[in-house]
């Protein structure tokens, strides 16, 4: 009897359950949409119950698809959209209010008076991050002061909050486990990334008991198992739960980045660039943030993150803003019936420039256009502009760490253009490496929950498993790189400090 290893996959958009087997091959997978809620401009929520349900009939519709049987489970590995909160009643289960998705904004003045207050530097020093509505520990912080009662009922320990790993892990293993995994923990803004525990200074400062918080512990290891009388998932009960970790943590853990220097990128709506740096965590000088990738085996490893707000966006633009494709994939052949964008640059600072530049000023521009640019020249310029953008990060990276790239492994929606890739590897002067298995979150979570039940049998078991699909190579010389790359420069400085 063939045995699986189960990956919860819970996105921002939707809930997935694959099964992989020891090669790392997928065998039934289902997927299902939630509701996404905007009560206001700006606020994100999810309902936390619909979470729960969608995850849990994804997990039955996966067994269905690959004719798995719950005894063929071997363990269950969960990742998540990082930074959502929960609060939920002990007792019941119950949440308090709506998840607050990460990209909520409805905290930005609780932010703005944590500046002001002088906690940028104590932040940045124990949890890796700089101060910003994006992390839980703010959201935390809302639900506890809008929701009547909510902080003297936490302090009385009758709330708990979690990530939505957390959340999950309580409800799957039946209110037993309330925990949490390194990574996970890294992005609340609330976790020393050193020592390895809740920050007192920075949960004071916003009036969160420790009593609410999760135990945060390896990201393979034990976080209990399912208990009996789940509803739906009755067949599940003792399986254990046995890998944790945020999405972009187990996509660099799927994509088998274990040494220091090694480096994947997610090319997807926006791209999502991390790199592994070890067992020390460092601060950037570059605006970048500083995470726990994850612990295992009795370690811990660090890494550095930058994202990109507008990548595979900037395609639906063209196609949906401009009308000048009727499908993504059309860029490609747009782009390849030129040479070259023909002069024109496009800084897709849709909503302003994240690192290395963090200007909220910034705006969308495009340069270089003359009598003869085509639609061709710009879906060109759109492809261009996503490679410049990753590159400006891998720099921000490589003067971070002091050396340089040598390979950048590569996944997401996007990453199936050949032609991004070609440009991304002629741009960073590195090979982009390909793998077959692009799901490479899932696989992640299903490696580090396999490895702590010795389905696999340690890391270069895991290492052996990738297989790659394809590497691109640079085909453009230092000299015509760095002509293009100071190019580049130019036009963000005319992008820059333009809404105001
Ligand atoms: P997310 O998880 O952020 O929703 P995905 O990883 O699913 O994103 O990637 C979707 C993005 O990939 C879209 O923004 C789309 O523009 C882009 N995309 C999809 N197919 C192609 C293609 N063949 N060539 C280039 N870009 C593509």
């Amino acid at each position: 009897m063939e045995r699986y290893v189960l990956a919860l996959d819970q996105g921002t958009t939707s809930s997935r359950a694959i099964f992989f087997d020891r090669s790392g091959g997928i065998h039934g997978t289902a997927q299902l949409e939630f509701k996404q809620y905007y009560p206001h401009d700006g606020w994100v929520e999810h309902d936390p119950m619909e979470i729960l349900m969608s995850q849990k009939l994804a997990i039955t519709a996966a067994m269905e698809s690959g004719g798995i049987a719950a005894a063929q489970i071997a363990a269950i590995g969960i990742t998540n959209q990082r930074e959502t909160t929960v609060v939920w009643e002990k007792a019941t289960g119950k949440p308090v209010y709506n998840a607050i998705v990460w990209q909520c904004r409805r905290t930005s003045e609780i932010c703005e008076k944590l500046i002001a207050d002088g906690l940028s530097d104590h932040v940045a020093e124990h949890t890796g991050l700089l101060i910003d509505a994006y992390f839980s520990a703010t959201k935390i912080k809302w639900i506890l002061d809008n929701v009547e009662g909510a902080r003297e009922r936490a302090e009385r320990g009758e709330l708990l909050f979690g990530t939505i790993d957390t959340w999950l892990i309580w409800w799957l293993t039946g209110g037993k486990v309330h925990a949490t995994d390194y990574s996970n923990a890294s992005r609340t803004m609330l976790f020393d990334i050193d020592r390895l525990c809740w920050d007192e200074k920075i949960m004071k400062a916003l009036g969160i008991p420790a009593c609410m918080l999760p135990e945060a512990r390896p990201s393979s290891g034990d976080f209990g198992v399912v208990a009996p009388g789940i509803s739906g998932l009755e067949a599940l009960a003792g399986i254990p739960i046995s890998g944790v970790a945020g999405d972009q943590q187990a996509a660099l853990f799927g994509q088998a980045c274990f040494s220091k220097g090694q480096a994947k990128n997610t090319y997807g709506t926006g791209c999502f660039l991390m790199m592994n740096t070890g067992e020390s965590s460092m601060r950037s000088r570059n605006g970048l943030v500083s995470t726990i990738a994850w612990g295992l085996d009795g370690k811990v490893e660090y890494a550095l993150e930058g994202s990109v707000f507008n990548a595979g966006s900037v395609i639906k633009w063209l196609r949906d803003g401009l009308g000048l494709i009727k499908s993504a994939p059309e860029v490609n052949i747009l782009a390849e019936s030129v040479p070259d964008a023909g002069g024109v640059l496009l800084v897709p600072a849709f909503t302003g420039l994240g690192a290395p530049y963090w200007d909220m000023y910034a705006r969308g521009t495009m340069v270089g256009i003359t009598r003869g640019t085509t639609a061709a020249h710009i879906a060109r310029a759109v492809l261009d502009s996503i490679a410049y953008q990753v590159t400006d990060l891998i720099s921000a990276m490589e003067d971070d760490v002091g050396f340089r790239l040598s390979e950048l492994r590569v996944d997401g929606g996007a990453s199936v253009s050949n032609k991004l890739m070609q440009i991304q590897a002629d741009m960073l002067g590195v090979a982009i490496n390909r793998p077959e298995v692009v799901e490479t979150t899932a696989l992640g979570a299903a490696y580090l929950a396999g490895l702590a039940v010795g389905f696999w049998s340690g890391l270069d078991d895991i290492e052996n498993n990738r297989k790659v699909e394809r590497v691109f190579r640079p085909e453009i010389d230092a000299h015509e790189r760095g002509r293009r790359y100071a190019e580049w420069q130019r036009a963000v400085e005319r992008s820059r400090s333009w809404a105001n």
